[in-house]
């Protein structure tokens, strides 16, 4: 099953930049996806509109057979999570559990199931200890592990990650590796951004290469050994 399409995708940004100019590809259920390119490829600005942050301007993104239309972005959002590549875009609230509930939150849930999901979201990102503390006061790697944390609280079917390694010691790399592979025995769907080409093809099972707002290449990771 093609749980995202992705069909002539063309974004423009108010002043005049193109960032996907006629971008296609899909991606099948459970499947580990590294998407690469240089900066300024439009990776971003992808992620941005698989889970309807952004609308298409010309061409269309279905997920899960439903194309993403101002109908359906509020439900897009519940299935497609988006981890940020700096988590001070993400997380703003007095501590750490606060700011991991606020997504589920808002989901109408009972209390009882947002905690719930909230204590396991932070045992699966090794944060529990840290939910009473308050976010701004973290290390970048900690901040980074509560930003994941509020996104697997929404249990979503499809998490994308821009650049989740960068700046993360080995160590935090390594965890977050582990957390990337129990993700995918779930069944869940990643896709992540990435410049690591050694993390890309040890990792992904399919990766898609952009180039100027399109797609330069896609197929396995053997592909990479072609690549500059
Ligand atoms: P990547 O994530 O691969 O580095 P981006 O999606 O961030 O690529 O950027 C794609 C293109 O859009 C680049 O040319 C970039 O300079 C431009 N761009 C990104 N954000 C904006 C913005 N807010 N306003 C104008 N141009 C932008
Ligand atoms: P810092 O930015 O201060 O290095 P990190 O979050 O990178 O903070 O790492 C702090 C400690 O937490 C490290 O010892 C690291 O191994 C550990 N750690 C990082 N990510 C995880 C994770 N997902 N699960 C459990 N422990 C982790």
């Amino acid at each position: 099953e093609r749980i995202i399409v992705v069909e002539d995708l063309h974004f423009k940004y108010p002043d005049g930049t193109w960032a996907l100019r006629g971008l296609s590809f899909s991606i099948a259920r459970g499947k580990k996806v590294a998407l690469m390119g240089h900066n300024g490829a439009g990776k971003s600005t992808l992620l941005w509109h698989l889970n309807g942050l952004f609308l298409p301007q010309q061409g269309k993104v279905q997920v899960e057979g439903r194309e993403i239309t101002p109908s359906t972005e509020k439900w897009v959002r519940t299935r497609v999570g988006l981890v940020f590549q700096d988590p001070d875009d993400q997380v703003f609230s007095t501590t750490v559990k606060e700011d991991v509930a606020f997504g589920p939150r808002n989901l109408g849930l009972s209390p009882a199931e947002v905690e719930k999901r909230v204590q396991a979201a932070l045992v699966a990102v090794g944060m529990l200890e840290y939910q009473d503390r308050a976010p701004q006061n973290l290390s970048y790697g900690q901040k980074k592990r509560v930003a994941i944390a509020g996104v697997l609280a929404m249990e979503p079917e499809v998490i994308l990650l821009d650049e989740p390694l960068a700046f993360l010691d080995p160590a935090a790399q390594a965890n977050l590796y582990f957390l990337l592979e129990e993700l995918h025995r779930q069944g869940k769907t990643l896709l992540v951004a990435t410049h690591d080409v050694d993390f890309a093809a040890s990792w992904a099972e399919q990766v898609l290469i952009l180039k100027e707002g399109k797609l330069l290449a896609q197929g396995e990771p053997e592909l990479l050994l072609n690549e500059d």
